[in-house]
């Protein structure tokens, strides 16, 4: 059968093209009430859906139906939002602090933000640089639909999280993918930046902590990044949203290179990661005054202020609390050395030991072509299926992150389900011929 996408196309098509003018075209879609052959925003129908969230939705339904499923696939924290987070939300709700903000954030949280910027890293912002948005994701929404004319580039390193790509095309951008190798423990190499850069070249998007890698820039990596983007005038997305989640050695955010990185630099982190608060949905741009201005506009008209309760709740967090940070982050290294330690036992499976964020991003090129079961494993996509259906295991294909023969654990879930995943994939791994 045909994919209902495209007879849905075709069928349109064929009422346009066949005389049909656009009156009758509307009335027999009102008869038919068929919403499959009205013709959709083509932009829109060819974005992929995020597969993170679909793998972890997935994974969560077939929990639900009683089966024992371990999952490795949400980049979700595990860990409860902190009670003292907690607490404020539900002052916030008493106290009324339930209208409209301004659209962009109330001042509170932008100042909380900047005090953060400066406690961190020493970066001057003010209020006037930050926007809050509904989660760094919609944060990046509007960085992209703000920064990008149709037809401008947007320099991507691979293997990338697999929704700025999406992000830029649903803002008429073209992604460009710049490879880091795993031999170079995924750093990529400042000349093929380089020459991937055209004419119609406008940004980058660096993100240090990565998704899904792991790997943490060094300043010496920063400073030639941002030295690029000098030399050709781009701007500098920065995805810092793992920047408290990290292992080995310091976190430096681009911005801090230079004062010109500063300047072409925009800022997006939030509160999902480091504060156990996805659900919360709050995330935030540090950039020119500019910048921010038009995103404040844009916001203004498609979704008003971010959840005021989230806000309220946030500002909280940011100014308090470096305790419960802390040990969650203890924890999660801890796990991180508990994974790489399993990853190294199982033969065949290749890891590059992260250094931040909560993903281990493994090669499975060995088994690629072999067969499970008489299932022939051939590409990681099918690998991942049948790892879900055989052994009740669910990790995330690389294919949609660039990363073609790996798959992405998350171990942000208890050490206790990692053994147990891990027995599993080891087990799955020995009965591939
Ligand atoms: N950036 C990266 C690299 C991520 O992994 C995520 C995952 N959620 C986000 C941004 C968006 O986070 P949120 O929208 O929950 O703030
Ligand atoms: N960022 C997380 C992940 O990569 C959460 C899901 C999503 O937003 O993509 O799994």
């Amino acid at each position: 059968t045909l994919p209902v996408r495209s007879v849905s196309v075709d069928v349109a098509s064929v009422f346009l093209e066949s005389g049909i003018n656009q009156t009758w075209h509307r009335l027999l879609l009102q008869v038919e009430a068929d919403f499959t052959v009205m013709v959709l925003s083509r932009k829109m129908e060819a974005i992929e859906p995020s597969l993170t969230l679909k793998i972890s939705a997935l994974a969560a339904k077939m929990k639900s139906e009683g089966l024992d499923v371990v999952s490795f696939g949400a980049g979700e924290p595990d860990f409860e939002t902190p009670e003292y987070i907690r607490d404020a939300g539900k002052l916030a709700i008493d106290t009324g602090k339930t209208r409209y903000t301004p659209a962009s954030g109330i001042v509170e949280l932008k100042k909380a933000v900047c005090a953060r910027y400066f406690d961190k890293f020493g970066l001057e912002y003010a209020p006037e640089n930050v926007v809050v948005s509904s989660g760094a994701k919609h944060t990046l929404y509007n960085v992209m639909q703000v920064l990008l004319n149709p037809g401008d580039e947007v320099v991507i390193i691979t293997p990338y999280w697999l929704s700025y790509s999406e992000l830029v095309k649903m803002a008429d951008g073209i992604p460009v993918f710049v490879d880091a190798k795993e031999e170079d423990g995924f750093r990529p190499d400042p000349a093929a930046i380089e020459a991937a850069i055209t004419e119609k070249t406008k940004a980058i998007v660096i993100n240090s902590p990565s998704n899904p890698t792991g790997v943490v820039y060094d300043t010496d990596l920063l400073a030639k990044i941002a030295a690029i983007c000098e030399k050709h005038d781009m701007a500098i997305i920065s995805d810092e949203i793992y920047d408290e989640l990290v292992y080995d050695g310091d976190i430096r955010s681009i911005a801090c290179v230079s004062e010109d990185a500063k300047q072409r630099t925009i800022i997006v982190n939030g509160m999902s990661k480091a504060y156990a608060m996805t659900g919360w949905r709050i995330g935030y741009v540090l950039c020119d005054k500019r910048i921010a201005s038009v995103m404040s506009s844009v916001q203004s008209n498609a979704t008003s202020n971010p959840c005021s309760i989230a806000q309220y709740a946030s500002v909280a967090a940011l100014n308090g609390g470096k305790e419960e940070l802390e040990s969650m982050r203890k924890i999660f290294a801890h796990r991180r050395d508990y994974i790489c330690e399993l990853i190294d036992d199982i033969p065949g499976l290749t890891c590059a030991r992260p250094s931040g964020a909560f993903y281990a991003l493994c090669g499975i090129k060995d088994f690629i072509g072999k067969s499970y079961n008489g299932t022939v494993l051939t590409d990681d996509i099918t690998f991942a299926e049948t790892l879900l259906k055989e052994k009740l295991v669910a990790v995330v294909p690389g294919t949609p992150f660039g990363a073609e023969g790996f798959i992405r654990l998350s171990y942000a879930c208890s050490e206790e389900n990692t053994k147990k995943g891990l027995d599993r994939i080891k087990e799955f791994l020995s009965e591939v011929k």
